[in-house]
């Protein structure tokens, strides 16, 4: 594996879309804002035509970005998605499997490329599987991890929104004083995650929409996320899905005016202005689909890994692309932006500088996050997904944007088509062995409490 090379960072794409919007180039050094947030389902967001009102401060933002309709995790929890998004490479070839994989030093990351050329890096992440033990740490000069609350139900450790973006505004501050040729700082918001346990009334302000949903007014029992709703997620004596969904709309509706307020804090900073912000989500949330309730890691379907995506630049005109992206493609755009030549080990496409190929192939795999493997195929308008069951291998397709119906039976040639794709791209994928966090018996008990596979 060839690493970045050792060199300055020049500032060319940067500096010419700069020079577009008739600024100096030389004014202040690059600021790079990637904003991430756990769980956030795409069509809860208001530029993906989510529920007006709910999300103002991430659509503001997005109104100022490119934003990219047809984005894609490679997989459906945390930490493989983020280890991606970081090397833009797929989950297995940087051994990334589940959320106790560790990410081997020799993977070049956006963080470390960027260090390499003297930019400061910093990192403030709020969910308990980024932990820096995991590898994600790599090339950021402060990581801050620290987990100082509990979750108000059990004994979990958790960071809520409030004091993330304290964190985030104080390392800011931090790394603007260290100065250097660029600085990046990357906020990791967990909020959207279950257990939905919003700030008091924010669940109440969403309960009435909630009840008029379709599925609002259905009741569950507490038990697994297949039927029923997840025993992590469980507040005693409430059956109701229209709860849970309230709750959930609750945290992004926190999570968002926390947004606001990291975002306002930047500009009373004043660099909002010079900075490129990256709006992401890891994967998104089931909330019924397949009967699968208030979960993620399972299936590979739309409601888990179709991310809201989106970049705002200075210089870069506003707009909505809807070619597919995918997280990875983050590694190679912000570096060729930022005018870093890459090495060759990397599988995304640069976003922002010519054709998104239509007919390019988006490789998704949940391993070891579901109860049986999954893998599959973006590609052509189509999404192939095989399932590996014990009593065999399950095949289906689907258009582009509609999970629900499997189209395998009326499209033969394309399925044998993308059976052979799949085949191909995974046969060409170097996978190397996998690394594995030692963890303790009380680490195992809070990751399963989670929600989380360990095994
Ligand atoms: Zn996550």
């Amino acid at each position: 594996m060839k690493r970045a090379p050792r060199r300055s960072i020049g500032l060319g794409g940067l500096a010419l879309l700069i020079a577009l919007a008739g600024c100096a180039p030389e004014r202040t050094p690059p600021f790079l804002l990637l904003l991430s947030v756990d769980t956030l389902r795409a069509d809860r967001v208001g530029a993906y035509g989510g529920p007006p009102g709910l999300t103002p401060h991430i659509d503001a933002l997005m109104a100022e970005s490119v934003v990219f309709e047809n984005a894609f995790s490679t997989c459906s929890y945390t930490l493989p998605s983020l280890g991606a998004l970081m090397t833009g490479r797929y989950p297995e070839e940087v051994g990334m499997h589940a959320n106790v994989s560790l990410l081997g030093p020799e993977f070049a990351t956006l963080a470390s490329v960027l260090e390499l050329g003297g930019w400061v890096t910093g990192a403030v992440v709020s969910n308990y599987v980024l932990r820096s033990e995991t590898g994600m740490d790599r090339g950021f000069g402060v990581y801050d991890d620290t987990f100082t609350q509990r979750e108000a139900n059990r004994d979990l450790p958790e960071r809520t929104a409030a004091p993330t973006t304290d964190a985030a505004l104080r390392l800011a501050d931090q790394l603007l004083e260290a100065g250097g040729p660029g600085a990046f700082l990357w906020v990791h918001y967990q909020d959207p995650h279950g257990p939905y346990l919003p700030p008091s009334g924010r669940r109440e302000r969403f309960l009435d929409a909630a009840r008029s949903r379709p599925n609002g007014a259905l009741r569950l029992e507490s038990g697994s996320p297949f039927g029923a709703i997840p025993a992590y997620q469980y507040v005693e004596g409430q059956n109701e899905v229209a709860f849970y969904l309230a709750g959930y709309d609750g945290e992004i509706s926190y999570l968002d005016d926390e947004v606001g307020r990291l975002l306002r804090g930047l500009e009373e900073r004043g660099i909002t202005d010079n900075a490129v912000i990256v709006f992401v989500a890891d994967h998104g949330e089931a909330l019924g689909e397949a009967d699968y309730w208030f979960s993620h890691g399972e299936y590979l379907m739309d409601a888990l890994i179709h991310l809201p995506l989106s970049i705002r630049a200075p210089g870069l005109e506003p707009g909505r692309r809807d070619e597919p992206v995918s997280q990875l493609d983050l590694f190679p755009t912000l570096l060729a932006l930022f005018d870093v030549p890459l090495a060759d080990a990397y599988q995304g496409h640069d976003l922002l500088s010519g054709e998104i190929p239509r007919d390019r192939e988006i490789y998704l795999a949940s391993l070891r996050g579901s109860s049986v493997p999954r893998y599959g195929l973006i590609a052509d308008g189509f999404k192939y997904v095989v399932t590996r069951r014990e009593s065999g291998r399950e095949e289906q397709l689907f258009r582009l944007g509609d999970d629900g119906q499997d189209v395998s039976g009326d499209e033969p040639e394309t399925t044998a088509r993308m059976r052979g794709r799949l085949a191909t791209l995974r046969s060409r994928l170097r996978v190397p062995q996998e690394r594995r966090l030692q963890i303790n018996a009380d680490e195992r008990r809070r990751l399963e409490q989670l929600g989380y596979l360990v095994d």
